[in-house]
């Protein structure tokens, strides 16, 4: 990636949003695990956040995804989707986090980030979940379905 270089690297993921500053965090990250990390990505919560634009969240992807733990990020998405449908009752991401880690059966922990992700992007929208589409329709507790 630091070979590569920030200009180079903005033409292979120009196709994505905030390309410019994702570019520009790539390579600083990369240049820190060469530097601070012996070129291995770390696997655990407070060296991954020390990387530019790895906020909590993306620090949990990581260690779920790559490192196989059972950790849940949770975005606005997973923080809508698990409030709508009962999963939790909570005002802030940390706190849905915490639950879905508590709640969420250790088999599923996997996929669950990326189902809810993905649940609350095409069906549970934010401002209009289709209800009348949505496979769970029947055990979800949100009070205003449409
Ligand atoms: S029924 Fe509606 S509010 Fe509930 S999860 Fe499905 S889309 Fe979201």
């Amino acid at each position: 990636m630091v070979e590569l270089g920030e200009e180079a690297l903005k033409n292979f993921i120009r196709m994505i949003g905030l390309y410019n500053s994702k570019a520009k965090n790539i390579i600083a990250s990369s240049k820190i695990l060469i530097e601070k990390f012996n070129s291995v990505v770390p696997d655990n919560l407070e060296d991954l956040q020390s990387l530019p634009g790895v906020g909590r969240k993306s620090a949990n992807v990581i260690l779920n995804s790559i490192f196989e733990k059972n950790t849940i990020g949770v975005d606005t998405h997973v923080f809508r989707v698990s409030n709508r449908v009962g999963l939790c009752q909570t005002k802030n991401v940390l706190a849905t986090e915490m639950e879905l880690e508590k709640k969420i059966p250790d088999r599923f922990k996997s996929y669950a980030h990326h189902w809810l992700v993905l649940h609350g992007r095409y069906i549970c929208k934010a401002k209009k979940p289709l209800c009348s589409q949505c496979i769970i329709n029947g055990i979800c507790q949100y009070e205003n379905k449409t």
